[in-house]
């Protein structure tokens, strides 16, 4: 096969024959791989390109790894309530670096599924490495091992997803934060957990983490959590939340962010 070499890349690129696809994706996350199989079955030649993790933010930063962290934290919440239940239970404590042990087990087995299901499939070509257009229906990926392909297509599905976006609150740059990707990262359990605002992302950390064990104070600038929701059902979720110890601020903006002063804090 001929590759082109990184450096080269520019000139490379005017010279080397493009690969032809019927079609190409960009992006393997929840359409990616299931359309590269569907198209690949019915007889096409198929590129997907991935530059990160197959599965995309579904299997590896979004619906797995959290659902497998609600879990843990509802088991926790069983647990403190298990004298409720007439069963007797010693203090409960969360372990977050075991919760976080099965969580990266869990996402690992999802993924190795969706890759082994892509890298067996009749027709497709699985690309690991970054897709940019350089004309109509033209391509060049610039793979993980450096080298940069040109690939041409019928047609080009642009499946390339989201990624978490920082509110602008001033001085906010300047102190430590976490988003929805580095939280399921972290090894021990927040003293108090400040989460701006009250979508469904942030509701889902701040109930978790409270039932794992940190102080949580959810403030959400709009007068109810979930601005798309009907006001009973925001109403609803904000009472199940304030039941378990959630502080919900609404109306209620970020003005500034500054480094807490208190040692440890942050
Ligand atoms: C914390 C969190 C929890 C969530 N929980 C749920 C849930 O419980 N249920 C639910 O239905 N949804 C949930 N979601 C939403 C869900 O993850 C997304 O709706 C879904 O992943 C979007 O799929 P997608 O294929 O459009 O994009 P993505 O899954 O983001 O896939 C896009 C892919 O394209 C790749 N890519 C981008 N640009 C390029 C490029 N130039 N070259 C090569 N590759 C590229 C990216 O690396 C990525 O893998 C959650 C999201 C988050 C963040």
């Amino acid at each position: 096969m001929d590759t082109i070499q990184a450096g080269r890349h520019a000139s490379s690129l005017l010279t080397t024959p493009p690969r032809h696809y019927d079609a190409v994706i960009i992006g393997a996350g929840q359409a990616g791989g299931p359309l590269a199989t569907a198209l690949a079955g019915a007889g096409r030649r198929v590129a997907l390109v991935e530059r990160e993790h197959v599965g995309g933010t579904c299997i590896n930063e979004g619906c797995t790894p959290t659902k497998t962290m609600v879990a843990s934290a509802r088991v926790a919440h069983l647990a403190r309530r298990a004298a409720d239940y007439g069963v007797r239970t010693a203090a409960v404590s969360v372990d977050l670096a075991k919760v976080r042990e099965r969580k990266r087990a869990i996402v690992e087995s999802f993924r190795g599924g969706s890759e082994r299901q892509l890298e067996g499939a009749e027709g497709v070509d699985l690309l690991r490495g970054e897709a940019t257009f350089t004309g109509p229906k033209e391509l060049a990926v610039r793979l993980d091992g450096g080298e940069t392909w040109r690939l041409t297509a019928e047609t080009v599905f642009i499946n390339s997803g989201a990624h978490p976006s920082p509110p602008t609150v001033a001085g906010l740059r300047e102190v430590p934060t976490l988003d929805s990707t580095s939280i399921m990262e972290l090894d021990a359990v927040p003293e108090h957990l400040l989460i701006l605002g009250g979508g469904y992302v942030a509701l889902e950390f701040g109930q978790m983490f409270r039932r794992f064990g940190s102080a949580v104070t959810i403030v959400q600038r709009g007068g109810q959590l979930l601005a798309r929701e009907d006001a009973d059902i925001a109403g609803a979720v904000a009472d199940v939340l304030r039941e378990d110890g959630v502080t919900v601020l609404l109306e209620t903006e970020a003005r500034r962010a500054r480094a807490a002063t208190t040692a440890g804090s942050r």
